[in-house]
This record gives structure tokens, C-alpha cells and sequence, in this order.
């Protein structure tokens, strides 16, 4: 009897409950991953769903789980289609009994399941689905996830002291050989119609894709280079692999599992230093566990243009506005730099999101459906839950929204990058300005600027709006918006 494990964001073999129970019960593993046509299409607005950072670290997940799996006896079988259609097909080509995967919560994965879900049943064949995506597991929460707070301290204050997390499900050791069947080519990106992305040696890591990367960087990250005991001071840095931790590429593939982290962290705790850092890496798991809790209970709200919080805004599709912001054209050194970032390496640190996030829509006034889109197709650490949940927050729209909140560009700029190594680094035009000046090239005297070399609305673009005279337009038209009906 056999049981096929269908793959998803679960790219791993450690913590990972339905292979664990397949291999226990003493079955044949089948197992499959799927590259889903549709996730390779365009976005609402356009750009492509999955861009080429994304899609190389996805492939480079999917290769070498199958070279993990290959050196346990087994091997991945490796499709193009929907998963729906191939794995029925293959449950009925290798009499399979059980198909077995991990739950995800929105719409299009769900719609996904569901069509799976019914084919199986038709054919006879058992379905038996977990949840492995989460710190805290569903069925541990003081709640149910219909009933989870909106705002994000009163989830941690009722979940920290009265839930626990599970410890982490082994590791097999050897799998059964597979039967007669084709394993299947791993697909390039130009089966996607993609163009394999330079690298840029400015990028803050050479990220690559796969288990056996995410385990090695949790390695790098917590023991060798010993960071986790500063994490919580260095984590708004911009600048350089260590700031922060850099496992969320592996973690939105499910290359590590959180619990992993969270066992490494208790054993570090235990053997080098427990202080408000160590802490502070579980917390921001934690933040993680919300978004995809809170998408699970609210559903597709979560993409509307009113949010979660049901706000109609009238928000502005400017494309022209748009394409400053997503080239880090706009004249602002933080916004620009943190955007060319994301457009050269397919990463941006989280100060930095959140800059360019409320820059977007606090001064732009544009919809932040575009500006969310833009980072789907581009961050190689995409997260549905993650994603859309924060761009919730930063426009103004999640559940938990507090007014017109934004953030001071300058000033955040020189709180965050006071000696301007983060701007100079991504705009080289700006290296000659000094630190004290290079946040506002805008105020350069026309003498400043031929000394520094840099000719505003040549080499450097004047600023697109006034960032005083924006911010209190979007605020006017902010507290005009309508309770969506
Ligand atoms: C507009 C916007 C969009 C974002 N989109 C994503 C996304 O698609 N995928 C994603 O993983 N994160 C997203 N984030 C959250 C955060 O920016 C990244 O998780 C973080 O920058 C990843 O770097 P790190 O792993 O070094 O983080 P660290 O600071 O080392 O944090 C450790 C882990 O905690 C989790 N975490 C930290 N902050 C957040 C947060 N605000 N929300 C959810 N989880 C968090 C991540 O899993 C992260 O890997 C977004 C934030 C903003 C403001």
C-alpha cells in the first residue's frame, strides 16, 4: 500500500508530519510536487506572478529536496500541470491509497485542495491533511482560528502564556525505492518563459534555495557567526548578511520549519545566552503565525482594495507615479535604494518594506493592491499571509489599523542610515554627497551639485511629490473613506 505525499510550501524532510507518519506506518512514499501553470501566469496588474528570483530559489527548493530524498532511496516525482489533474492520474497509474499534504489557508491554494480533494474521493483513494505551516499548531491555540484577536498583542498575550509548541516530528532515515515511473525533468526557467536573473554581489546574501541552504544559514546565522544574542538591536539594519536572520526565503517554502528555528533557539538559550533577542527571533515568528491565522479567518478580504477593514478608499492607479516607485526613481535616497534593492536581488530588509510600503500609499496615494503585487512577483521570500497582511497594516486597512499612520522618510532615513551607507550603496550617483546631506539630495545648492557630481533631474531624479503637502492630501482623502457595505 502505498501514500503519495504532495509537496507545497513544505520543501523539507525534517519537521514534516505526513511523510514522518507515511514512513512510521511502514508505507511506500510516493513523492510529488507539482509546478502549477497558473503560478507562473501574470498579476491582476500585470507583472509576472512569479518573477525569476522567486522561481530560481523555488527551483533550486525542489532540487535539491529531490537530491535529499534521492540519497534516502527514493526520489521526487517532478510535474508540470495542476495538480488536481496529475495526481489523481498518478494515484490511479500506481494504485496509490492515501494522498497526504499540508493545508494552506487562501483562496487559490484552497481552490486547489478542494478540486484535488473531490477527484480523490471519486476515485476511492484516502485523503488525510495536516497543518505544518505555523509556530503554534491550530489545535493548540486558546481559540479557535474563527475566533482569533484582530490585533496582534492581544493574539500574543493570549497565546504566549497558554499554548505550546510541538516539538518537531524526526527525520527518516530511509525511504522504500520508488516503483516503475518516470521521475520527471526539473524544469527550467525558460519552461516559464523566465530569464535566469544576474547576481549582484551588492545583494546582502548569495540566497540559494533548498533545505539543505536553510539549514546551513540557521547554522551560519545562530552558531558560527553568533548573531542571535544582538538580533534584537541589529534587526532594522539595511546593510549586510546579519542584521537579521534571513530565513524567511526558507522559511516561505517550508526549506525550515519555524518549530526548527524555535528548537535551535531553546538549545542556544540553554547553552550560550537566553536575553530579550533570543526572545525577540520567537516574537517575530509569532508575527508570522498572525498573518496566517488572521488570513485564515478573514479569508479573501484580505485582497480587497478595502482590506480587512472594510475602508473604501479612493485610491490612484498612477502608473507613471508607480513605475518611479518600483525602479527607485522616485528622489527619495531610502525609497529609491530599498527599491532598486528589490528589483537587483529580490530581497528587502523589513525597515525598509515598510518605508517604500508607506511611501506608496501615504504619499503616492497609490492602491496598495500594485505596490503588493509588485512584491508577490518579486521577493523570493513571498508569503501570501505574510505579504498581503502587512500591506494591510501599511496602507491603512488592516484589521488593526490605527488611523493615518506613516512614516517620515528623512527622518526615518537618518534614524536608520545616518552615515548614508545604505543609500550609497544602492545609488552610486549619490556617493559623492556627504552623509549629512545625501538623504535630501534635494536641497543641494546648484554649486553642492556640481561639486558632488550629481545634477538633480540628470543624474538623480527630483523628488515625484512634497512630502509634507502628499501626506496631508492622502490624509484627507483617507478620512473620506466609505465603510465598505
Ligand atoms: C509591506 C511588507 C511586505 C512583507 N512581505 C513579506 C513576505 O511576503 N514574506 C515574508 O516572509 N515576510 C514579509 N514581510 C515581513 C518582513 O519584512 C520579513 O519577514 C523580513 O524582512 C524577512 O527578513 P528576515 O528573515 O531577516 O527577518 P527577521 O527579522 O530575522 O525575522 C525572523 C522571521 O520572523 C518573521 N517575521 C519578521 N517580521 C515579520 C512580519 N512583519 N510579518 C510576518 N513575519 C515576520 C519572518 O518569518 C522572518 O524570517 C513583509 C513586510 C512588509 C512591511
Amino acid at each position: 500500500m502505498s501514500v503519495l505525499v504532495w509537496f507545497r510550501h513544505d520543501l523539507r524532510l525534517h519537521d514534516h508530519q505526513p511523510l514522518w507518519d507515511a514512513v512510521q506506518a511502514g508505507r511506500q512514499v510516493i513523492p510529488c510536487y507539482c509546478f502549477d501553470p497558473r503560478q507562473f501566469g501574470t498579476t491582476a496588474f500585470g507583472f509576472p506572478k512569479t518573477g525569476a528570483f522567486r522561481a530560481q530559489f523555488l527551483l533550486e527548493s525542489v532540487a535539491d529536496l529531490r537530491q535529499s530524498l534521492q540519497a534516502l532511496g527514493s526520489d521526487l516525482l517532478v510535474r508540470v500541470g495542476q495538480p488536481e489533474s496529475i495526481i489523481p492520474a498518478l494515484a490511479k497509474a500506481l494504485a496509490i491509497e492515501t494522498v497526504v499534504w499540508h493545508q494552506e489557508v487562501m483562496a487559490e491554494e484552497v481552490a486547489v485542495e478542494s478540486a484535488l480533494e473531490t477527484k480523490l474521493a471519486a476515485l476511492g483513494v484516502r485523503r488525510q491533511v495536516y497543518w505544518g505551516a505555523t509556530l503554534y499548531h491550530p489545535d493548540n491555540l486558546p481559540f479557535g482560528v474563527d475566533q482569533v484577536p484582530e490585533v496582534f498583542t492581544q493574539f500574543r498575550k493570549q497565546v504566549e502564556p497558554r499554548s505550546g509548541v510541538d516539538p518537531m516530528q524526526p527525520t527518516p532515515k530511509t525511504l522504500l525505492p520508488l516503483p516503475s515511473v518516470d521521475p520527471g525533468r526539473l524544469p527550467t526557467l525558460a519552461d516559464f518563459g523566465l530569464t535566469p536573473p544576474a547576481p549582484d554581489p551588492r545583494g546582502v546574501l548569495p540566497f540559494v534555495g533548498g533545505e539543505t541552504a536553510g539549514l546551513q544559514r540557521l547554522q551560519d546565522y545562530v552558531w558560527t557567526a553568533d548573531c542571535l544574542k544582538t538580533y534584537k538591536e541589529t534587526r532594522n539594519g539595511m546593510v549586510g548578511a546579519n542584521y537579521s536572520s534571513k530565513f524567511s526565503p526558507w522559511l516561505a517554502l517550508g526549506c525550515l520549519s519555524p518549530r526548527q528555528i524555535y528548537e535551535t533557539v531553546q538549545r542556544y538559550e540553554r547553552e550560550r545566552v537566553k536575553n530579550d533577542s533570543t526572545y525577540w527571533l520567537v516574537f517575530e515568528l509569532l508575527w508570522r503565525d498572525y498573518f496566517r491565522f488572521i488570513a485564515a479567518k478573514h479569508g479573501k478580504r484580505l485582497f480587497y482594495s478595502s482590506g480587512l477593514r472594510g475602508l473604501v478608499i479612493d485610491w490612484k492607479q498612477d502608473w507613471k507615479r508607480f513605475e518611479a516607485w518600483r525602479t527607485g526613481m522616485t528622489g527619495f535616497p531610502l525609497v529609491d535604494a530599498n527599491m532598486r534593492e528589490l528589483l537587483a536581488t529580490g530581497f528587502m530588509a523589513n525597515r525598509g518594506r515598510q518605508n517604500v510600503a508607506s511611501f506608496l500609499t501615504k504619499n503616492l496615494g497609490i492602491d496598495w493592491r500594485m505596490g503588493a503585487e509588485w512584491f508577490e512577483s518579486q521577493l523570493i521570500d513571498y508569503d501570501v499571509c505574510s505579504n498581503y497582511g502587512n500591506w494591510n497594516y501599511a496602507a491603512g486597512v488592516g484589521n488593526d489599523a490605527r488611523g493615518f499612520r506613516y512614516f517620515n522618510i528623512p527622518k526615518q532615513a537618518k534614524d536608520y542610515d545616518p552615515d548614508g551607507i545604505y543609500v550609497k550603496h544602492w545609488l552610486p550617483e549619490l556617493q559623492a554627497i556627504p552623509a549629512a546631506k545625501v538623504q535630501e539630495p534635494w536641497k543641494l545648492q546648484s554649486v553642492e551639485q556640481r561639486r558632488f557630481g550629481v545634477q538633480l533631474g540628470e543624474d538623480y531624479p527630483q523628488p515625484v511629490v512634497d512630502l509634507a503637502k502628499s501626506v496631508q492630501a492622502n490624509e484627507r482623502i483617507y478620512n473620506a473613506a466609505r465603510p465598505l457595505r
